[in-house]
């Protein structure tokens, strides 16, 4: 059986990525990038039928490792978060919930508490769910603290990037928002802090807590219909307070290809750049935007995703990169090594490296680049493209400068959020808590399908 391969550019190259396209081996100015891995993070189960596999980040690894990357990147293994450093973020009857339940102690617990703490299908209880949360946190913000010393202008934790989790609950597969704890880490040090989640969902959780600062853009391009997990993510949601017009979203139907997608992405990320000129750069790489994803919806090939990657490379700013999302684990994988490449500034060859220990997943083809194109229609009009791009650069008009702060001006509550602001958000949250049943109904319902 043979299976396309996607050698060649499915998208035209623009001329800002081309003219910093470094030679390689040459005396090119090349990033300090560093590595944060703990692999006890890839043992963990959220069960046989649960979509999301830990073990994806194994075979991230073993890519990574095959292709020798590491031979152009500091490596390290992170410590685990501290309960104290969840709670910079996180509310203190939640983590104690996380670090106390167990499997079996969740079935003795009253349905009223499950539902308080949202544990269900896609946020189970399972064995050791609490240290896989500390584990994938303490990389995070192991990374961070690179970027904060100096030691690393791009540092990449392919086991963080979970973008749903909550102050006060789990949403979507994520317990501990890593991204939001190393946000306020970053704040400390840094005046402006752009975050960029290139997901196939809304990167609800982040925006929420930074929806009223100035401090802190959120641009998130998404799946987006109303009802699509996490059901939020229109394009009016702008910020509120100081942080109005902060938080960018750009919604997008089935099916976009990779051509459309990375015009786009460029056209729209480059003003907001050079407008908002921030000190450093969260990107989130979920790779379930990636064509033929398990729960996946678009069309896109791995070199269009990571084309995303080495735009943002090209501002060179401090730079974190997380993974997120990504439901077909040979796939995800595939992805976040090139990703790896494109940010070392190393080029693969497409064909994997046959003594990979987990070489067998990758066939038939072998490749680093499937073809994973083609599988949707493509429901996004060039029309409707058009109209999404206008609508943000009018948002963007209303951004006069770059907003700058006193350095010793610490966010009082992490969030920078007042106790009025935080119940706005609690409130908006309860009126979304409708359309998250209706989800949950739909995703029960769809048990069947995803056992493979
Ligand atoms: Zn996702």
């Amino acid at each position: 059986m043979s299976v396309p391969v996607s050698e060649t550019d499915t998208f035209s190259p623009d001329k800002k990525t081309a003219e910093n396209t470094p030679f390689y081996d040459s005396i090119c100015k090349q990033s300090n990038v560093s590595y944060h891995f703990n692999p006890e993070v890839s043992q963990y189960h959220f069960g046989p039928y649960h979509p999301m596999k830990p073990f994806r980040l194994m075979l991230t690894d073993h890519l990574v490792i095959s292709y020798k990357l590491y031979e152009k990147m500091d490596l390290y293994t992170p410590r685990r978060a501290t309960k104290e450093e969840l709670l910079e973020f996180h509310s203190d009857d939640y983590i104690d919930f996380l670090a106390k339940v167990t499997p079996e102690t969740v079935t003795k617990l009253p349905e009223s508490t499950l539902a308080h703490f949202n544990i269900g299908d896609d946020c189970p209880v399972f064995d050791g769910m609490y240290d896989y949360s500390t584990i994938y946190a303490g990389a995070t913000l192991d990374a961070s603290r690179k970027l904060i010393s100096g030691m690393s202008d791009i540092a990449i934790n392919w086991s963080g990037g979970l973008h749903h989790a909550k102050k006060y609950e789990p949403s979507g597969f994520c317990y501990v928002n890593d991204i939001v704890l190393s946000i306020i880490n970053l704040l400390r040090v840094h005046p402006r802090v752009m975050y960029i989640d290139i997901d196939l969902h809304h990167g609800d959780g982040v925006q929420e807590a930074f929806y009223a600062t100035d401090r802190v853009m959120t641009v998130s391009f998404h799946k987006y219909n109303g009802e699509f997990f996490p059901g939020t993510g229109s394009i009016d949601e702008r910020g509120m307070d100081k942080g109005k017009n902060f938080a960018i979203n750009v919604p997008l139907k089935d099916g976009i290809d990779d051509e459309s997608y990375v015009r786009l992405f460029k056209s729209i990320m480059e003003p907001l750049i050079t407008k908002f000129q921030p000190t450093c750069i969260v990107q989130q790489c979920g790779a379930d935007s990636l064509g033929y994803d398990r729960l996946g919806c678009f069309n896109l090939n791995i070199k269009a995703h990571g084309e995303c990657v080495k735009f943002i490379k090209s501002f060179e700013i401090p730079m974190l990169v997380l993974g997120g999302g990504g439901y077909t684990p040979r796939n995800v994988s595939r992805l976040w090594c090139y990703e790896t490449s494109v940010l070392t500034d190393v080029t693969l060859n497409h064909k994997i490296p046959n003594y990979l220990p987990s070489y067998d997943w990758f066939g038939p083809d072998f490749s680093l680049h499937p073809q994973l194109d083609g599988r949707i229609d493509n429901k996004n009009s060039k029309k409707y493209l058009e109209s999404v791009k206008q609508d943000i650069l009018e948002q963007l008009r209303y951004l006069a400068y770059a907003p700058s702060v006193q350095m010793q001006e610490i966010p009082p509550d992490i969030t920078g959020l007042t106790e009025d602001e935080d119940q706005i958000i609690k409130e908006l949250n309860e009126e979304q808590d409708g359309t998250r049943e209706t989800q949950n109904t739909k995703d029960e319902a769809r048990v069947g399908e995803l056992r493979e």
